[in-house]
C-alpha cells in the first residue's frame, strides 16, 4: 500500500460554551508516498484542525486517520510539523536550535548530530551555524526550521501557513528552496495555506475545502508541461492562471 496518509470520514467538533462548534465534517483524503498535497479554504474553515488531526495532536470527534497503514493514536516521530512562526529560539544558535527535535527526543547521537551538520551544509547554512536566529534574514529563518524539523527524519511534512509571515517576494524563494528540500529529501508533504497561488505553484494535488464547517468541495491534480519544475517557475506558465481562477471561483472569498 502506497498511500502514507489516509483520512476517513473525519469530523470535528469543538466545544464551546455556547454549545458545539462543527469545524469538519466529512473529510476524506489519501497521500501517496512523496506526494505534495496542499489544502486551501477560506479563513476559519478548519485548515489547522485537519492538520492537528493529522499529526495525532487532536483526536477527531469521528472517523479515523491512517499513517503508514498505522491507526494515529498520539504524535508519532513520522510526522514533522512546521508552522507560520519559525519558532527559533533567539538564545540558542542555529546548530543548537537545529538539534532541538533530536534533544527533546533524547536522540542526540553522533550520526544524527552528522546529519544536522550535512543538512545546514546542503541547505546553505553551514556557515550560520554559530550564529543567533536574529542575525539570519526571514528565508534563512526558515530554511532552519525546516532543516531542525527534517533532522528528525520524519516521512511526513506538515505546513501550516508556514509562509505567511514572510514578506511576498522573500515567500516566493522561500517556496522554492522548501520545494527542492522536500522533493530532495523525497518527503510527503501536507501544506494548508489560504494562498492559492503558493497551492497551485507547489502542489501535485490542490484540495479546496468549503467554508466551516470544512468538507472536500473540489480536488485538483496540478500538471505543468515543465521540464523541471519549480515553484516559481510554475507561476510563469498559462495553464496556472487557468488552475488559479477555477480554484479562485470555487473557494467564493466574496464576503
Ligand atoms: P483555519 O486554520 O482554517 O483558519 P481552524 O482549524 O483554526 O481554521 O479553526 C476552525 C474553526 O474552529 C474556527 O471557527 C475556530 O474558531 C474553531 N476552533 C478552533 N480551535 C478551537 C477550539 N480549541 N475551541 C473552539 N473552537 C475552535
Ligand atoms: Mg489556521
Amino acid at each position: 500500500m502506497n498511500n502514507v496518509v489516509e483520512l476517513n470520514d473525519i469530523g470535528m467538533k469543538y466545544q464551546s460554551l455556547n454549545g458545539e462548534i462543527p469545524a469538519l465534517e466529512h473529510i476524506s483524503l489519501k497521500v501517496r508516498q512523496g506526494e505534495f498535497v496542499s489544502i486551501v479554504g477560506p479563513s476559519g474553515c478548519g485548515k489547522s484542525t485537519l492538520l492537528s488531526i493529522v499529526s495525532g495532536l487532536l483526536r477527531p470527534t469521528s472517523g479515523s486517520v491512517f499513517v503508514e497503514s498505522e491507526k494515529v493514536m498520539g504524535p508519532s516521530k513520522k510526522i514533522g510539523y512546521m508552522l507560520q512562526k519559525d519558532h527559533l529560539f533567539d538564545w540558542r544558535t542555529i546548530t543548537q536550535n537545529v538539534l532541538l527535535g533530536l534533544e527533546i527526543q533524547k536522540a542526540v547521537t553522533p550520526e544524527a548530530k552528522e546529519y544536522a551538520e550535512r543538512l545546514l551544509v546542503t541547505y546553505g547554512l553551514s556557515e550560520f551555524g554559530h550564529k543567533y536566529p536574529s542575525q539570519l534574514s526571514g528565508g534563512m529563518r526558515q530554511r532552519a526550521a525546516l532543516i531542525r524539523t527534517l533532522v528528525t527524519n520524519p516521512q511526513i511534512l506538515l505546513l501550516d501557513e508556514a509562509f505567511s509571515a514572510l514578506d511576498y517576494q522573500t515567500r516566493l524563494a522561500v517556496n522554492d528552496d522548501i520545494y527542492a528540500i522536500i522533493k530532495k529529501e523525497n518527503k510527503t508533504a501536507i501544506m494548508v495555506t489560504h494562498d492559492i497561488a503558493e497551492s497551485i505553484s507547489m502542489a501535485d494535488r490542490v484540495i479546496v475545502l468549503t467554508r466551516r464547517p470544512g468538507t472536500v468541495k473540489s480536488c485538483h491534480t496540478i500538471i505543468f508541461g515543465l521540464d523541471k519544475r519549480t515553484p516559481l517557475k510554475s507561476r510563469k506558465v498559462p495553464e496556472f492562471q487557468t488552475y488559479f481562477e477555477q480554484i479562485w471561483k470555487e473557494l467564493d472569498v466574496h464576503v
